[in-house]
C-alpha cells in the first residue's frame, strides 16, 4: 500500500462503494461515481440528515433548487469576484499546491487571507530556505496567485465563445439557490420567524488540489440549511444549533473523541461567529472539516435585495418591524460524512491467524441490512426456501440474497459492506422448526430464530 488513504479507496472500489470517474478514458481528476453500495449509503446518510433537518422539526421546510441560477446571484454574493483560493506551481515538477495550506504546514493560519499577506509569508520562508515543493524538494516555487472556484458553463448560449457576459456558472454552493427562493418560500408557505429552508444539492469547485479522495471534489453534493431570524435570536439560536448538529454525529454513532469544535478567529465582514465540526480521520492523518456552522447577518438577503431590486425584508405582524432577517448556516458535504462513516466504520480485526475487515456502521446507515444464504447452493429445498425468506423481507428491508462460495466466505463480503445480519437457512430449517441461524455483524454471535419471527425480530433491530 502506498499510503494509508489508498486502503480505503481499494475497499470502495473492490466493493463497488465508489469508483473513479471516466476510468476507461484514463480518469479525470477529482470526479467519482458511487456504485450501487455507495449510493445505498450516501442516500441512507442523506435521509439520516433530512430527518432530523426537516421531519422531526416543524420550523423547516424543503427546496430543492436549480443548479444554474442567474449570473447575477454570483455577482450578488461575492463569488465571481472572490471565491479564489490562493494557488502556487512548482517549477520543476508542475505540481500545484494551496499556498494557504503550504502555510499551515508550518503552523501558519492564513485561510481567507488576502494574497499580498499570504506572498509575504511565503517570502519568509523562502528567506529560511524552509519552502519547498512536497512532492520533488525543489525550492523553485512561484508567487502564490488567485485562482477562480468557479466552474463556468455556456448553458444558453450553446453557439456563442464563453465570454464573461453569457458565461452561466456551475453553482458553487446550494445555498444560493435557498437565498432565491426566499420570497416565494415566504407568500407560499407564509412561515413565520424563525424558520429554516433545507436542500441536499449537487455544487461544483475549480479545487487546485484535490487528492484526498472524496474528502475533497470538484463536483459534490452539499446538504445545507438556511435558518431565518431576528438578529436578537442569534446567540440562542446559535447554541441551539450547534447542540443540535453535533448530536447528530453521535446518535449516528460517532464517538464524541472523534470529534470537535473549530472556531473561525478571521471571519468574512458580515459573519459573526463561525464553528466546524472536525473528525478524527485515520485515514487522512488527522482533524479534518466537515461541516460548517455560520452566522452570517444579513448579508445574503442584503445582497440579493440589492441587486435584484426586490425588497427581501421580513414584516413581523405582532411587532410591526419590518427588517432583512438574519440566517444562520448549517452547510456539510454529503460525500465528506459518507467518507467519515467509513473512515469511523472501518475495522480491521484478528481472528487468530486470519484477519476480519468489518465495516461497523450505524444500522441504520447500512447499505444492505440483511444478507439471506442457503447453506448450500446445490440444494434446491435450501434455496427455494432462502429466496422464499428474501421475497418477504426485501418488502421491507434493503436485503441481498447470495448463495455463492462457502458461508465464510460470504459472511466477509457481507461484513466488507458492513450488512449487519446474516440469515442462514440449514437442513435444521427445513426438517426440523423452521428456524435459521441469525449472524450479527459486530459480535459474530449466531442465534436461531424462528422465520416466522423474523420480521418482527428486524423491526426491532433496524
Ligand atoms: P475547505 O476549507 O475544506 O475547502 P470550505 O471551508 O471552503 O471547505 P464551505 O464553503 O464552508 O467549505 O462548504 C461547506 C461544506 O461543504 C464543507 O464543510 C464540506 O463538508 C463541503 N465541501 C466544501 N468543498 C468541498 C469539496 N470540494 N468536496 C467535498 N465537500 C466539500
Amino acid at each position: 500500500m502506498e499510503n494509508k488513504l489508498d486502503e480505503i479507496i481499494s475497499l470502495c472500489k473492490r466493493r463497488g462503494f465508489v469508483y473513479p470517474s471516466s476510468e476507461i478514458y484514463g480518469g479525470l481528476a477529482a470526479i467519482y461515481d458511487y456504485g450501487h453500495y455507495g449510493i445505498l449509503l450516501k442516500n441512507n446518510i442523506r435521509d439520516a440528515w433530512w430527518k432530523y433537518m426537516v421531519q422531526y422539526r416543524d420550523d423547516v421546510v424543503g427546496l430543492d433548487s436549480a443548479i444554474f441560477m442567474h449570473p447575477k446571484t454570483w455577482e450578488a454574493s461575492g463569488h465571481t469576484a472572490g471565491f479564489n483560493d490562493p494557488q502556487v506551481d512548482c517549477r520543476k515538477c508542475k505540481s500545484r499546491f494551496r499556498a494557504d495550506h503550504l502555510l499551515e504546514e508550518f503552523g501558519l493560519n492564513f485561510d481567507k487571507a488576502p494574497i499580498e499577506i499570504i506572498n509575504q509569508e511565503l517570502d519568509k520562508l523562502r528567506e529560511a530556505k524552509k519552502l519547498k515543493c512536497n512532492n520533488c524538494g525543489s525550492t523553485d516555487l512561484t508567487p502564490a496567485k488567485q485562482f477562480s472556484l468557479m466552474v463556468k458553463s455556456n448553458i444558453g448560449s450553446p453557439t456563442d465563445e464563453m465570454t464573461e457576459e453569457n458565461v452561466v456558472y456551475l453553482r458553487p454552493e446550494t445555498c444560493g439557490g435557498i437565498y432565491l427562493e426566499y420570497k416565494n418560500i415566504i407568500d407560499s408557505l407564509h412561515p413565520k420567524l424563525p424558520f429554516g429552508v433545507a436542500q441536499v444539492g449537487k455544487a461544483f469547485r475549480n479545487e487546485i488540489v484535490a487528492r484526498q479522495f472524496i474528502f475533497r471534489t470538484r463536483e459534490f453534493e452539499q446538504m445545507e440549511m438556511q435558518y431565518f431570524l431576528h438578529p436578537s435570536m442569534m446567540a440562542d439560536k446559535y447554541e441551539e444549533w450547534k447542540n443540535t448538529r453535533w448530536q447528530w454525529y453521535l446518535d449516528y454513532g460517532i464517538p464524541e473523541k472523534k470529534i470537535r469544535w473549530y472556531k473561525h478567529e478571521k471571519l468574512a465582514h458580515y459573519a459573526s461567529q463561525a464553528y466546524d465540526i472536525e473528525f478524527d480521520s485515520q485515514f487522512l492523518g488527522g482533524f479534518k472539516e466537515i461541516e460548517g456552522i455560520h452566522a452570517r447577518g444579513d448579508w445574503d438577503l442584503s445582497q440579493h435585495s440589492k441587486f435584484s431590486g426586490v425588497d427581501l425584508s421580513y414584516f413581523d405582524e405582532a411587532t410591526k418591524e419590518k427588517f432583512i432577517p438574519h440566517i444562520l448556516e448549517t452547510s456539510v458535504g454529503l460525500g465528506r460524512l459518507f467518507f467519515m462513516f467509513l473512515d469511523n466504520a472501518y475495522t480491521v480485526e484478528e481472528l487468530g491467524e486470519d484477519k476480519r475487515l468489518v465495516l461497523k456502521i450505524d444500522r441504520r446507515l447500512a447499505p444492505v441490512k440483511v444478507a439471506i444464504f442457503p447453506l448450500l447452493k446445490n440444494k434446491p429445498q435450501l434455496v427455494e426456501k432462502a429466496r422464499a425468506i428474501y421475497d418477504k423481507l426485501k418488502m421491507e428491508f434493503m436485503c441481498e440474497f447470495d448463495d455463492n462460495g462457502n458461508i465464510g466466505k460470504r459472511y466477509r463480503r457481507q461484513d466488507e459492506i458492513g450488512t449487519p445480519y446474516c440469515v442462514t437457512i440449514d437442513f435444521e430449517t427445513i426438517e426440523k422448526d423452521n428456524s435459521v441461524t441469525v449472524r450479527d455483524r459486530d459480535t459474530m454471535k449466531q442465534e436461531r430464530v424462528g422465520v416466522e419471527e423474523l420480521g418482527k425480530y428486524f423491526a426491532d433491530k433496524l
